[in-house]
């Protein structure tokens, strides 16, 4: 029996099986025994139905009974019902867009059921818990003394739970002889249609065995672990898996989570070393002419701005050889600033450096530059933000998205641009007639090919790599700079691992003159305050955006879709009981590229006083005279998102408010949302994000390429740092990995499982 076998040759796995590991990218004995548990239980701890209380978390053993698919009353949407029972009473169960479930459990099931105990007091149910089938040693269901209560119902119980209170959750149950061997503790794994927890947990036992496990090669060096005090990779996985106590369970969850960081600071550390060696475009710094382009802009720049500029120039002009040229070094440097701190004059003042700098020997052109926006309508913003600093210093401009080309200036009228045809804006960058071309992903696509591409600015893309790069720079054997912009507020801990690569230049302060957003949470029944506010601001001329949480059907992923607020239904209701005389309009990311576009264009002429939206409008949009944003369903984003959806509002010298309106009324999500008006910036909140409701929360966790396991190191900065201290060691001393072959090994095996995602 080999680590590498696949798992068909030792299992008959159905097709629904089978296809559920490949989703879970589980195909090998290996890839099993790294399938972690997403948590552990106690055997037989849990909760007693009994003794429920609205807004409980509980994890309850029990059976299940009467499940039904049905349609929901109002809004038809597929639904399940059932109840689940224990030997103290029985509870109401509801799944929203689950239908299946109904299918998945015979009556009588024996099962834990985790989920939020919701409801009003006597009518308590269970939302769309998670349920796992379990074993009646595990359950250790029968072990308890009490008699069944039978036929007794939520509204009984609840009478019940005040009474004793405290004494029915948490007593620890006897087992009887005859379980005694069985563990304490058991792990639970992330379930998904057809493969259940208990499947895991069989299929793992079953390798857990010395002859697997001696093939076991650590990749972490032994001094390592020595010096952490971390388990080896054999022990690790008998421990994630089979823990004896939490402590051994929290050690093994801890030298998976130090191997992650510490792969991926290997990963960024070696990109670096290549970048380090890779030649790059000497940029000149002629400080005249870069002064020149500041003093045009319409504001003062903030000495963050000029700070940043600096730092980016030197950074660009690279170093003198020992001949007396210059020598340009690939520059990798992320400009992390708040929504509104002004990245973009930066970007315009580094690519007016790039474009005022002559090709090596050449006599004429210039260098070029590439801008890439994550979205159409921002990419059009950039385009025209550009325009406008470079009126004074004229060159061509590019635009290109899926939707269409636009070229700047048009040869008919010199102050506007014009569209043109693919074809021809691919020439003329090929050329180098064009040296800024901005746009979305399309910019990156084969058939763009530039001239002398020598800088690269790219505004919330996250994760840029060295192939992206090289692929854009194409046939230039040098590697073009590379400036990356985000607003996007992430922990520390974050940042230090996925942009391990990056140079970090930070934009902290905000253009002088800026009023403070004043925000305020606006409880449920506390709409009409803010809608005067609205109603006033909209009758001096300005503009507000509503944001709601979703579009119209119910997202099927989410708990509870029907409760909050759509953007359809709500621009209908504000348009016809609050707001009658303005121009309400929608915006969505179910809309087409154009279509979105045409509307934020209405928008942005006034011809459109609500933007009602979700939070499309999240990333970068500009439109100086909204001053005002209203959000709804507010618990159901980040703190961090919220702040990103507030910087839509920070663009004027206008005073703009922020209402954060949330569905409940809960004392904790107050609690939550006040921190939007206490904290000082971004970062803060995305640090009490991670704090609070876990890396869950943080936007775009998707795209950093980090598994559970490492998510839950993000909350431990002093691991964060020793992991990307050691592998910077270790980079220096053997860059090529040359001689860690396993470590070598297992950074290639991390990077094809990236590229299949
Ligand atoms: P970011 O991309 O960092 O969110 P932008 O570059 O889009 O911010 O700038 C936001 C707005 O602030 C723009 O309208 C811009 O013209 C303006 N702005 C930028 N820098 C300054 C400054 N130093 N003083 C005043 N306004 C500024
Ligand atoms: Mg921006």
């Amino acid at each position: 029996m080999l680590l590498s076998n696949p798992l068909t040759q030792h299992f008959r796995l159905t097709d629904l099986q089978q296809s559920a590991l490949a989703k879970l990218g589980v195909k090998t004995i290996y890839d099993l025994l790294h399938h972690f548990p997403s948590r552990y239980e106690v055997a037989g701890e849990g909760a007693e139905i009994a003794g429920l209380v609205a807004g409980q978390e509980a994890s309850i053993v029990g059976t299940v009974e009467k499940l039904e698919a049905k349609k929901g009353w109002k809004s038809r949407i597929p639904m399940t019902e059932g109840f689940l029972r224990d030997n103290t009473g029985r509870i109401k169960c509801r799944w929203f867009n689950q239908p299946y479930i109904s299918k998945m459990y015979a009556e009588g099931t024996l099962v834990r059921a985790a989920g939020k105990v919701s409801g009003a007091p006597g009518k308590l149910y269970l939302a769309n818990p998670q349920l796992q089938k379990v074993s009646a040693t595990e359950a250790g269901l029968f072990a308890s003394q009490k008699a069944p209560a039978k036929g007794r119902d939520g509204e009984e119980n609840q009478k019940k739970s005040m009474e004793n209170t405290g004494q029915a959750s948490r007593t620890p149950r006897t087992f009887p002889e005859a379980f005694s061997d069985s563990p304490e503790l058991f792990a639970v794994y992330p379930e998904s249609r057809g493969i259940t927890s208990l499947w895991f947990r069989h299929a793992i036992k079953k390798f857990l065995t010395n002859e697997i496990l001696d093939q076991v090669e650590d990749p972490i060096p032994q001094e390592l672990l020595k010096n952490y005090n971390l388990p080896t990779l054999r022990t690790s996985l008998v421990w994630v898996h089979q823990p004896k106590d939490i402590k051994n369970a929290e050690a093994a969850r801890k030298r998976f989570a130090f191997e992650e960081v510490f792969m991926i600071q290997l990963e960024r550390g070696r990109e670096r070393a290549l970048q380090a060696h890779a030649k790059s475009f000497s940029i000149d710094m002629q400080e005249k002419e870069t002064q020149k382009f500041i003093d045009a802009f319409p504001f003062e720049p903030t000495d963050a701005q000029l700070k940043a500029i600096d730092a980016i120039l030197a950074d660009m002009s690279g170093y003198i050889l020992p001949s007396g040229a210059r020598q340009g070094r690939p520059m990798s440097r992320l400009l992390e600033g708040d929504v509104g701190s002004g990245k973009t004059a930066v970007a315009a003042t580094a690519a007016h450096a790039v474009v005022e700098t002559r090709p090596a020997g050449q006599k004429n052109g210039t260098l070029q530059v590439a801008y890439m926006a994550p979205t159409e309508i921002l990419a059009k913003q950039h385009f025209e933000s550009f325009i406008g600093y470079f009126k004074n210093f004229p060159i061509n401009i590019g635009l290109i998205t899926g939707s269409g080309c636009y070229k700047f200036p048009s040869k008919v009228s010199r102050g506007n641009y014009t569209s043109i045809s693919r074809a021809q804006l691919l020439k003329w960058v090929a050329n180098g007639e064009i040296p800024v071309l901005i746009g979305t992903h399309a910019l990156i696509q084969k058939a763009v090919a530039f001239k002398h591409l020598a800088l690269v600015v790219i505004d919330e893309q996250h994760r840029f790599g060295t192939n992206q790069r090289r692929a854009l720079a194409r046939k230039e054997e040098r590697l073009p700079h590379l400036l990356s912009m985000t607003a996007t507020p992430i922990p520390r801990t974050l940042a230090l691992t996925v942009y391990g690569d990056l140079d970090l230049t930070l934009l902290d302060q905000m253009p002088p003159g800026r009023k403070l957003i004043i925000t305020e949470i606006v409880k449920p029944q506390e709409r009409a305050r803010a809608y005067a506010r609205m109603h006033e601001q909209l009758a001096e001329g300005r503009q507000a955006y509503v944001i709601c949480p979703r579009i119209d059907e119910p997202d099927p992923d989410k708990a509870f879709a029907l409760q909050a607020k759509s953007v359809k239904a709500e621009a209908k209701r504000l348009k016809k009981d609050v707001f009658k005389e303005y121009s309400i309009d929608i915006l969505h990311s179910k809309m087409t590229p154009k279509e979105k576009g045409d509307t934020m264009a209405r928008f942005e002429r006034h011809e459109i006083d609500i933007l009602v939206a979700t939070s499309v409008v999240e990333v970068g949009v500009n439109v100086p005279n909204a001053t005002l944003i209203f959000i709804e369903g507010a618990e159901r984003f980040g703190l961090s998102q919220l702040h990103q959806l507030r910087g839509r509002v920070v663009r004027s010298n206008h005073q703009a408010y922020c209402f954060v309106c949330p569905e409940s009324r809960g004392e904790q999500t107050l609690a939550r949302l006040k921190a939007l008006t206490t904290a000082k910036n971004g970062f803060e909140l995305a640090e009490q994000d991670l704090l609070q409701r876990g890396p869950g929360e943080l936007s775009g966790r998707k795209q950093w390429g980090i598994s559970d396991i490492g998510m839950e190191a993000l909350k431990n900065l002093k691991l964060v740092e020793a992991a990307r201290a050691e592998a910077q060691a270790l980079i220096k001393k053997d860059e090529t990995l040359a001689k860690h072959p396993l470590l070598s090994q297992a950074l290639q095996a991390r990077a094809s499982q990236m590229h299949l995602e």
